[in-house]
């Protein structure tokens, strides 16, 4: 990671507030284990930190997209925790698999086969998770493999099952029938593997009340701060702030454009503020027009279209002295709340997180504990 002493963006990524996010769900988890996905780099915020921060917390399992993700994470947990590989296992990658002690979520008869031929060439056991679809038609078993799979149960020679997953469609939904389908046909697939623990819920399948939570959780979003149900009031404890520095100031007197394409019309008396954060950063360009920012406790509107490196702002509502070069303005977290942003850019907090660019001059803190580092 690039040091960016001197950006005029800051990010700061509240680790106390990571570690209350996992406590709060711990409290709610009724299973055995609340486990956390710390895929695209734990949602944007940086997994080595995330990781750890789960791991004092006591966290054992850990769930990444990728291979790669996976042995990134092993290097930075060491040997003992439980990773588990999303994307499963593709042939020839068996060796790596092995040597960083990582687990593949086994998605489909082809990756089962895969793995029992590599436990057959290295004669041991070899533990992953068995997903099956039950309604995403994504990655996980259809029904007619899992058919084939139970009649013909020699295919799991060799392989240690510990989890059974499936992963639920509308999960941030509250009253969405497909929630209770999912759960009724999941539990009828379970009762197949009575000695493997089940794994059910991501965040928001945490909410969603105990019957959704089986014995290992997988737990994302609501981790970092998102709100894992959009329909309710955010239970969960702000993670990440952008804040950046006001680089100019123009004052308007007469109608003037603002920004490419002309798409703002300041009528004036107005003032536009420059803030250096654009679309390299990770701010939507979709946002040009509808995004807006809090500057001393008021919320400003974009003006005109988010460019490469920079935005601009109406600044009219503010005290000229709060809103002046050099002043601070909140992007995201304080007055801008993920899920409100990322409505007004037609996307969701997720994509938000996962975006944030490599720009910003990055500080974690502890606000229990010695401060910043
Ligand atoms: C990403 C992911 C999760 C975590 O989901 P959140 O909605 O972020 O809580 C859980 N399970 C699977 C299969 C995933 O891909």
């Amino acid at each position: 990671m690039k040091s960016r002493d001197y950006s005029n963006a800051t990010l700061t990524i509240d680790l106390s507030a990571l570690a209350a996010n996992y406590r709060l769900l711990v409290d709610k988890f009724v299973g055995r284990h609340v486990g956390v996905a710390v895929k695209a780099d734990a949602y944007g915020i940086g997994v080595e930190r995330a990781a750890q921060t789960f791991f004092a917390e006591g966290c054992r399992t850990f769930f990444v997209a990728n291979l790669d993700e996976g042995v990134e994470l092993r290097g930075i947990l060491g040997p003992g925790p439980e990773i588990y590989i999303f994307e499963g296992i593709s042939a020839d990658r068996g060796g790596v698999f092995t040597a960083n002690d990582l687990r593949p979520v086994l998605n489909h008869l082809g990756q089962i086969a895969t793995w029992a031929e590599h436990a057959a060439a290295t004669s041991n056991p070899l533990a992953a998770a068995l997903h099956v679809d039950t309604g995403m038609s994504r990655l996980g078993l259809p029904g007619q493999e899992l058919d084939i799979l139970l009649a013909e149960p020699e295919r799991l020679a060799g392989i240690d099952l510990k989890l059974v997953m499936s992963h639920l469609v509308c999960g941030d939904e509250i009253d969405n029938p497909s929630n209770n389908n999912q759960l009724r046909a999941f539990s009828q697939i379970r009762n197949h593997f009575p000695d493997v623990e089940a794994s059910f819920a991501n965040g928001a399948g945490i909410l969603q009340g105990p019957e959704y939570h089986f014995d290992v959780a997988r737990a994302g979003l609501a981790l970092y701060g998102g709100n894992p149900m959009p329909s309710l009031p955010n239970q969960m404890s702000e993670v990440i702030q952008i804040k950046a520095k006001i680089a100019q100031v123009r004052e308007i007197d007469s109608p003037q454009t603002v920004g490419y394409g002309a798409t703002h019309r300041a009528i004036g008396p107005a003032r536009i503020a420059t803030v250096p954060v654009g679309y390299a950063d990770g701010y939507p360009r979709s946002l040009g027009n509808t995004g807006f920012a809090v500057i001393d406790g008021v919320r400003v509107p974009v003006a005109g279209r988010v460019s490469m490196d920079m935005i601009t702002l109406d600044v009219t509502a503010v005290a000229p002295e709060k809103a002046a070069p050099g002043c601070e303005v909140e992007l995201l977290g304080g007055g801008v709340s993920p899920v409100e942003l990322a409505r007004a850019a037609g996307t969701v907090d997720y994509e938000l997180l996962t975006r944030i660019g490599s720009r910003y001059h990055r500080r974690y803190v502890d606000t229990t504990s010695s401060g910043n580092s």
